[in-house]
């Protein structure tokens, strides 16, 4: 794997989003909300809000004094899919480690999910995608070792069932496409294409799926997606987590959402993302920070030294690092 697929888990901060876009946007729309929390408490807005930086972009600030360790928020990704490794070893839909999963790039024929809650929020796509006879297009991607067309294809899914707009993900912003990459796209994007076709979907449902969207969706979901590692897996790793610790391949799937991908980067950042047990990121106060202060992660390793952290951002990311940190060259 190289080192941009590896740390292309965090999307390039360039200036062009639309700040009046990101006005209109909802974006509690985005945060986790249990059933739980529903029926009983509302959850307060989480104590952020997304401004201008003196960099001339947008960015994420403290709406108020935030104490070290605090959750800040949770998200639920727009669009999510497992790994080709992981895939019948986790939920099709949350990405949670199932009890008896087999961990396997074999048969995958075996979707499963962990609980009739998410097998109820995956029906609108899931119904689509049963339409189709995917194995062309899953073979390429496998053999290719493409994981971000899988996240395409789910959203094509989820777009045609009418669970989400086809313009979803235009808020983000896409990477600066090499015209390698672009030939390659519309490759993938006709392949799609022709695999729906050859279902019985409706030729106006697909009306929306152009090469023009799939470069698009695919340009965003690039530079956006997050690499999903479980820090619990499941109920036995919780009571052997030495084994977790040395289970090699630790992503389970990739994941794109709205709000996280509005924060910038540090390399010295005073909040984490992570996920516990399923794709719902949790986005944490790494130290005690103060209302005002801009909200940062890191994007990569942190542990990396000065000079592979700025070519790293630089390939992945597009952009060079002006982070405290490494001004001072550390
Ligand atoms: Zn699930
Ligand atoms: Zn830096």
């Amino acid at each position: 794997m190289s080192l941009l697929a590896r740390y292309s888990r965090w999307a390039v901060r360039s200036r062009k989003l639309h700040y009046s876009h990101l006005n209109t946007l909802s974006y509690w729309s985005f945060f986790s909300t249990s059933a739980t929390e529903s029926t009983q408490t509302r959850p307060s807005p989480p104590p952020i809000r997304v401004g201008l930086t003196q960099y001339a972009g947008r960015g994420v600030f403290a709406s108020r004094r935030i104490g070290a360790g605090e959750l800040i928020h949770t998200a639920k990704p727009v669009v999510s899919h497992p790994s080709f490794s992981s895939i019948q070893g986790v939920c099709y839909f949350c990405l949670r480690k199932l009890p008896n999963g087999v961990s396997s790039s074999e048969a995958p024929q075996t979707l499963s999910f962990c609980s009739k809650q998410c097998e109820e929020q995956s029906k609108k796509f899931f119904d689509v995608e049963k339409k189709a006879d995917w194995s062309t297009f899953n073979d390429y991607c496998r053999l290719q070792g493409l994981k971000y067309p899988l996240l395409v294809k789910r959203l094509a899914c989820q777009v045609i069932s009418g669970a989400v707009s086809s313009d979803v993900l235009d808020i983000l912003q896409p990477e600066n496409s090499s015209s390698d990459r672009i030939s390659k796209m519309k490759n993938e994007a006709a392949l799609l294409r022709t695999t729906f076709q050859h279902s019985n979907i409706e030729s106006e449902q697909l009306a929306f799926l152009t090469e023009e969207w799939y470069i698009g969706v695919l340009a965003r979901i690039r530079i956006n997606a997050f690499r999903i590692e479980l820090a619990i897996g499941s109920h036995q790793d919780l009571l052997s987590s030495a084994a977790a610790l040395v289970d090699a391949e630790a992503a389970v799937g990739n994941a794109v959402y709205v709000l996280p991908s509005l924060y910038n980067h540090d390399c010295d950042p005073n909040v984490n993302i992570s996920w516990i047990e399923n794709v719902d990121a949790k986005i944490t106060a790494l130290r005690d920070i103060e209302e005002g202060e801009e909200l940062r992660i890191c994007y990569i390793d942190a542990s990396m030294d000065y000079e592979a952290r700025q070519t790293i951002l630089y390939e992945g990311f597009g952009f060079h690092c002006n982070c405290l940190r490494c001004v001072s060259k550390d």
